[in-house]
C-alpha cells in the first residue's frame, strides 16, 4: 500500500488506536478524530511526536471540516460495550446514524474511500449458527442492546446507499468480540472484567450459568484483516472474528488458571437479550483476503493479563505516593 492520508474516527479508542499504530508504521499519514467519550489520549500519546500524525478532538456526530485531501475515511467511533448501551444510549444512536452520515459526507467531499466498522451485533441473538454475512439477524429494536445494534444496522444501510447512489468506494466489516491491551479496565466486557477481578482476588462475575458462548479474536488479528480489506475492492459486509468458540464459564476458569488467582466464581443475573451463542463464519474473509486469525487464546490472554497487571501496579504505586505524606511516611 503506497502512502495515504487516512482519517480514523474513534482513533483514540481500543481498536482505532491499534489501527492508527499499524497505518502509521506502514508510512501513512493518520488523522485521528475522537471526542474521548470512551477513547483515551493515553492510547495515542506515543504517536504525538510523529510528523505524520494529527489529533482532532471532535464528536463526529457533529459536522467536521478538514483542510487537507483524504484518501480514506475510516469510521470506528462508537461506544461499544454493553454497559455503554445504558449510559450512552443516545450518543451511540447518534454516532451510528448522524456520525456515519457525517463521515460519509466527508468521504464524498474528499472523493475518499470509506471504511465502516460494523459489528456482529447486527445478528442480534442469532438463530443461525455460525453466522455468515448473508444472515439478516434477530434483533430486538427496543431492547437494551437495540441502541447499538440498530445504529450499526442503519450505518450499514446508509453506507450501501452512498455506495449505490454516489459511487463511494466502501468497505464494511462486522467485528466479532475482540480483546487486547487498551481495553478500558472498567468497560464491563467479559475479558477485562474477568482479568481485573482475578488480578485483584475478587470473585469473577459470571452472568447466568455461563453457558452462553463467544469467540474472541486478539486485536492484532483484527487489524491485519482490516488492512488486507483496504486493498480489495469488495463492498458487501465481511465478518472478521475468531471462530474458536467457548463458553463464558470456560473463559472464567481459564483466566483464574492463567493468573494463578484465588478468586472464586459468583453467578449474577443474565442481562436481557444477551446472545446465547456467537461464532463467525469467516469463509468470506478467508476466500477474499486469505486471512484468518493467528493468535491463540492463551497467547492473547497472556498479553492482555500483562497489560492490566502493569496498569494496576502503576495505579497502586501512584496511590501509594499520594498517600505516603498523608499518613506521615516519607
Ligand atoms: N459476561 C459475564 N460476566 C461479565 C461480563 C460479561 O458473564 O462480567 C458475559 C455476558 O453476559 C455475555 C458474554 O460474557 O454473555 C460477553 O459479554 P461482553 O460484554 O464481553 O460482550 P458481548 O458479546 O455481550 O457484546
Amino acid at each position: 500500500m503506497s502512502s495515504k492520508t487516512i482519517l480514523i474516527t474513534g482513533g483514540a479508542g481500543f481498536i482505532g488506536s491499534h489501527l492508527a499504530d499499524t497505518l502509521i508504521s506502514q508510512g501513512n499519514r493518520v488523522i485521528v478524530v475522537d471526542n474521548l467519550v470512551t477513547g483515551s489520549l493515553k492510547n495515542i500519546e506515543h504517536l504525538f511526536d510523529k510528523p505524520d500524525f494529527k489529533f482532532i478532538e471532535h464528536n463526529i456526530s457533529e459536522k467536521i471540516k478538514i483542510d487537507e485531501d483524504l484518501d480514506w475515511v475510516m469510521h470506528f467511533a462508537s461506544p461499544a460495550s454493553p454497559i455503554d448501551f445504558q449510559k450512552l444510549a443516545i450518543p451511540i444512536l447518534k454516532v451510528g446514524s448522524l456520525g456515519t452520515h457525517n463521515a460519509l459526507g466527508l468521504a464524498k467531499e474528499k472523493q475518499a474511500k470509506f471504511f465502516l466498522a460494523s459489528t456482529s451485533e447486527v445478528y442480534g441473538d442469532p438463530l443461525v449458527h455460525p453466522q455468515p454475512e448473508t444472515y439478516w439477524g434477530n434483533v430486538n429494536p427496543i431492547g437494551p442492546r437495540g441502541v447499538y445494534d440498530e445504529s450499526k444496522r442503519f450505518a450499514e444501510s446508509i453506507t450501501m446507499a452512498y455506495h449505490r447512489e454516489h459511487g463511494i468506494d466502501v468497505r464494511i466489516i462486522r467485528i466479532f468480540n475482540t480483546y487486547g491491551p487498551r481495553m478500558r479496565a472498567d468497560d464491563g466486557r467479559v475479558v477485562c472484567n474477568f482479568i481485573n477481578q482475578a488480578l485483584q482476588s475478587e470473585a469473577l462475575t459470571v452472568y447466568g450459568e455461563g453457558k452462553q458462548s463467544r469467540s474472541f479474536q486478539y486485536v492484532t488479528d483484527l487489524v491485519a484483516g482490516i488492512v488486507k480489506l483496504m486493498d480489495v475492492k469488495y463492498h458487501l459486509p465481511v465478518n472478521l472474528g475468531n471462530p474458536y468458540e467457548f463458553t463464558v464459564h470456560e473463559l472464567a476458569e481459564k483466566v483464574i488458571e492463567m493468573t494463578d488467582s484465588k478468586s472464586e466464581i459468583s453467578y449474577e443475573p443474565l442481562p436481557q437479550d444477551d446472545p446465547q451463542r456467537r461464532r463467525p463464519d469467516i469463509s468470506k474473509a478467508k476466500e477474499l483476503l486469505d486471512w484468518e486469525p493467528e493468535i491463540l487464546l492463551e497467547d492473547g490472554l497472556t498479553k492482555t493479563i500483562n497489560y492490566f497487571a502493569e496498569k494496576l501496579a502503576s495505579e497502586l504505586s501512584s496511590l501509594e505516593a499520594k498517600l505516603r505524606p498523608e499518613i506521615g511516611i516519607k
